[in-house]
């Protein structure tokens, strides 16, 4: 994955020049457009005390490396937005699909959306829902992409060797583990720790 996604227009095939990298090209074949817009994504902080559920990414998807930095890497449950849903039933979904955990997408509560880029060329706007872990039913068990579920503390997780994908995002603020459990404890009870 590189910085010019778009060699080739997707509409004729020819080849299309770089306007504004890295977003928008233009093909003077079709005489058009082609813009690499972020990708919608939807991801869920399930909360159960100060403890925040993270899926652990199998080896092949994992992005910290080679050669890899941490003996696992981490990241919350979620992925992109499919045609038609909405971001809260993508975000409902994926949880369901990567940790068995099920969510009424009516239940999650919107607590940031925010820009990433963790590969380059990779572009996302990601819609960060939280809910508690005592508002989900359903039985914790890791899909089938994922290599493990669990819930961690954010001393855990800075103790144990494990990286933690969420924190590629910008603003740099979320850049900690404890931004995401305070936020998502903030958006589900109110508490602030
Ligand atoms: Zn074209």
């Amino acid at each position: 994955m590189g910085t010019d996604p778009y060699e080739y227009c997707p509409y004729c095939g020819s080849v299309v020049r770089s306007m504004d990298l890295p977003t928008a090209y233009y093909c003077g074949s079709c005489e058009e457009y082609v813009f690499d817009n972020p990708a919608a994504n939807a991801r869920v902080a399930v909360v159960d005390g100060d403890r925040i559920l993270l899926v652990e990414i199998d080896d092949e998807f994992r992005i910290d490396d080679p050669p890899y930095d941490h003996d696992s890497e981490w990241m919350l449950p979620g992925g992109h937005v499919e045609v038609p849903e909405q971001p809260r039933e993508a975000a409902a979904r994926e949880l369901e699909e990567e940790t068995g955990l099920v969510a009424d997408s009516e239940d999650l509560e919107l607590f940031e959306t925010v820009y990433r880029q963790v590969v380059e060329g990779a572009h996302a706007v990601l819609s960060l829902y939280a809910i508690e872990k005592e508002a989900t039913t359903g039985t914790l068990n890791a899909g089938s992409d994922a290599a493990d579920v669990r819930f961690w503390t954010p001393a855990e997780l800075g103790a144990a060797d494990a990286s933690f994908r969420e924190l590629h995002v910008e603003p740099r603020e979320c850049n900690v583990p404890e931004w995401w459990v305070r936020r998502a404890l903030e958006a589900t009870t109110g508490r602030v720790s």
